[in-house]
């Protein structure tokens, strides 16, 4: 198993292990936590790890938006958030 940063940027190099001492709950269809079971499990997650990733990688992405390495511009974006590599387009620059 690959090891991947979740968590916002700047907690990434903490030392001391992660609390997960926060919880969280809500409603869905069954349909949709059938479908988010799915896809947690193709990618060897537990529901609630993949939640969590999401919803780190989409709070961390406006909350620290990813600039384009060639320009700067914040007008960047990421296809598939938080995966390291991956689809990118730059919609000033172009730089894809
Ligand atoms: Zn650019």
């Amino acid at each position: 198993m690959t090891t991947k940063t979740h968590g916002m940027a700047g907690q990434r190099n903490a030392a001391k292990p992660e609390t997960l001492d926060g919880t969280f709950s809500g409603r869905c269809t069954k349909e949709e936590k059938a479908a988010w079971v799915k896809v947690a499990q193709s990618r060897e997650m537990k529901l609630q790890q993949f939640i969590r990733s999401l919803l780190n990688a989409e709070a961390n992405s406006i909350l620290n938006p990813e600039k384009c390495p060639d320009c700067k511009s914040e007008n960047f974006e990421r296809f598939f958030p938080g995966d390291a590599v991956g689809n990118t387009i730059c919609h000033d620059c172009g730089r894809d």
